[in-house]
């Protein structure tokens, strides 16, 4: 090591140690999945699932399919793989919700509110909102101003919930027979059960929030009128038309929208598909499409004999190459494992008809790259290397588009941008109409159900500081409380990542309803929980205490603590402000600092367990609102 090294260094205070929890800091409503992990660990079943469900009224389906950023961010990567956080969601909230019946709701609402004495870090406006909803331990229901919501996808669900725990009343106005949006009608029943859905829109229902379904804005209903009838308006309508290309044979007879037909098979209504299936697309909802196609093939031909010698192929034929896929590896595996046979680097070229009009075949033109230098879309084909496979069904799935068709911008004062999107102002979700807000995959582009679910929310709250001139905004600050007993599961930094069982193909294939990905046994649930690093958790360090003998960086196992001169350290204002002010008159070059390399931490409490003078402890990190009276700060160096 050079003697010239410089470390660069931060100030731990409330925000540092906040945003140390990656997972928690990834999940866009803020879910403490650190909190309900190290509570499975615990085996306190009840309060994990008590966490997880806190900030987030979808909870259990985010268990199943949330695209899981937190997992992505886990720290645990550093060591060797993230933790398994969404199966171990999936886990938490198993037996609360439909299994067992789950809880009355009121009662679930007010056990998050007492969950959260524990050690909580539910965001303080969650809190404030749910706090608000009860008096004693009733449930208040909502009397206020009438809000519609248009669509019941996640973004329009989680925006019901919040208003109605705040005291307005939503009305959620729904074109297709059953709420839920892509969730019912898009995602497929072998990855979410049905009844799932219907539980978590129950608890929504029971506080107050009204869904009318077949009720299409636009047809049966105008615009003008839900405006007039309503003190706001949530536009909630989702991307549900999917994207195709204008090339030759676009409009041919078999040529159809990938989600179009998840919509059909949701709805018990499958249309007749042919023998050969081509689906263009390459991310997780062409996977959806194929593997759905894939299982009524095998419906089909368990239910007529006479159908089993036309066995159904089904080519997914994708821009990228395997490596560059958007989609899922588990997609990826388990469709390949299912009898999708995949065509990785393909660009769409014609779709051939014969005299009738229906689909013979589509060319492809192979794909030199996809992507430019600058890592933007901009795909390069051979346009002399062509692949023909024959077809009678092709399945776009590269995208879909919201159909906005319901509005007359001019009339209605509601802004558009060049490319027909709403305009909305970024933080309140409103369009240019003060009385119409804007939320998920229609007001940001499809993305993920944790990001409409955390549009929802925010919605609300803008929509009750626009009737109501009151905010929400609570005062947070961090506040640390030692653990007297805190101690680490016997080589927890070893073990594996366990990802969850799946069912064998032959069990998935039976039917579109058999799900695919099972969850964890009890045991297998503490295991996977076990490996979580536990970034909520800090190691304190008073340096009113410490002598520098130097034990702590001897005894730690991941070698992140170093003893080093204070003028090694590289420091922005306020941080060398403290440690100017720490050091006071002793000269920076004979003082000296324990830094701490944060990344390779493991929270195994080697280094308080062997300080001589108890100057290091392991605390619990929280945050709290300002109606919390008491209120700790610890400075720590
Ligand atoms: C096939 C597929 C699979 C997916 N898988 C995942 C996944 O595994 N994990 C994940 O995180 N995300 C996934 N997503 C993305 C996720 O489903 C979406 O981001 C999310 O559903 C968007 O929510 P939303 O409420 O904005 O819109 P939507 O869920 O699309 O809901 C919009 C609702 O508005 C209704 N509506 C539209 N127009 C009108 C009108 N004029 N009048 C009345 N009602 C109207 C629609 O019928 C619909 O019910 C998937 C998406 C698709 C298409």
């Amino acid at each position: 090591m050079s003697i010239l090294q410089r470390y660069k260094v931060d100030l731990a205070n409330a925000s540092y140690f906040r945003e140390s929890i990656k997972c928690q800091n990834a999940c866009p409503v803020g879910t403490d999945a650190c909190g309900y992990i190290r509570a499975i660990a615990h085996g306190d079943f009840e309060r994990a699932y008590l966490t997880a469900r806190g900030p987030n009224p979808l909870a259990s389906i985010c268990g199943r399919v949330c695209g899981a950023p937190c997992e992505v961010a886990c720290r645990r990567r550093n060591i060797d793989q993230p933790v398994s956080v969404r199966a171990l969601k999936r886990f938490a909230t198993e037996d609360f919700t439909v299994k067992s019946g789950g809880f009355e709701p009121s009662e679930l609402l007010r056990n998050v509110i007492d969950s959260t004495k524990w050690r909580s870090r539910l965001s303080s406006e969650d809190l404030a909102i749910l706090a608000e909803a009860f008096d004693n331990r009733e449930l208040h229901p909502p009397t206020g101003e009438k809000v519609a919501i248009i669509g019941s996808g996640p973004a329009g669900l989680a925006a019901g919930h919040d208003l109605a725990l705040m005291g307005l009343r939503p009305t959620i106005y729904e074109l297709e027979p059953i709420p839920a949006g892509m969730l019912a009608l898009g995602i497929p029943e072998y990855r979410l059960p049905r009844d799932l859905i219907k539980a978590e829109i129950e608890v929504i229902k029971h506080l107050g929030v009204e869904i009318i379904c077949n009720m299409e804005v636009g047809k049966d209903i105008s615009f003008d009128e839900i405006r007039k009838a309503h003190a706001a308006t949530v536009i909630a309508v989702g991307a549900k038309r999917s994207r195709n290309l204008s090339i030759p044979g676009h409009n041919g007879i078999g040529v159809l929208g990938g989600v179009d037909i998840l919509r059909a098979v949701a709805l018990n209504q499958p249309p007749p598909l042919s023998n050969r299936v081509v689906v263009i697309g390459g991310g997780n909802v062409a996977f959806d499409v194929s593997r759905t196609v894939i299982r009524q093939a095998g419906m089909d031909v368990s239910r007529t004999a006479l159908r089993a010698a036309g066995v159904r192929e089904v080519h997914l034929c994708s821009l990228e190459s395997l490596e560059e896929m958007p989609a899922d590896d588990v997609e990826i595996i388990e469709g390949n494992e299912e009898g999708v046979k995949l065509h990785p680097g393909l660009g769409p070229k014609e779709i051939h008809l014969d005299d009738g009009g229906h689909v013979q075949a589509v060319s492809f033109k192979r794909v030199l790259s996809v992507f430019d230098e600058n890592g933007r879309f901009a795909p390069k084909f051979d346009e002399n290397d062509i692949t023909t496979i024959e077809a009678d069904t092709v399945l776009w799935a590269i995208g879909q588009q919201a159909d906005l068709s319901f509005l007359n911008p001019e009339k209605d004062g509601i802004k558009l941008t060049e490319r027909g999107a709403i305009v909305i102002d970024p933080v309140m979700q409103q369009s240019s109409a003060p009385d119409v807000f804007v939320v998920g995959d229609v007001a940001h582009g499809v993305g993920l159900m944790i990001e409409a679910i955390a549009s929802g929310k925010r919605v609300a709250r803008s929509i009750h500081s626009f009737l109501r001139g009151a905010e929400f905004v609570a005062e947070t600050s961090g506040r640390h409380a030692p653990l007297s007993r805190f101690a680490r599961e016997k080589d927890y930094e070893k073990l594996k990542r366990r990802s969850a069982p799946s069912a064998p193909v032959e069990e998935r294939m039976i039917g579109q309803n058999i799900e695919v990905e099972k969850t964890y046994s009890h045991q297998e649930a503490r295991w996977e929980a076990a490996r979580c690093l536990d970034c909520g958790v800090n190691t304190i360090f008073d340096s009113s205490k410490c002598l520098l003998c130097g034990g702590c960086v001897d005894v730690c196992p991941e070698g992140c603590l170093k003893i080093v001169s204070v003028s090694k350290l590289v420091a922005d204002g306020e941080t060398q402000a403290v440690l100017d002010r720490l050091c006071g008159d002793t000269p920076h070059e004979q003082a000296s600092a324990i830094i701490k390399d944060e990344a390779r931490c493991i929270r195994c409490a080697h280094c308080a367990d062997r300080c001589p003078v108890g100057a290091i402890t392991m605390e619990a990190f929280s945050f709290e609102g300002k109606w919390h009276a008491e209120r700790i700060e610890r400075a720590t160096v």
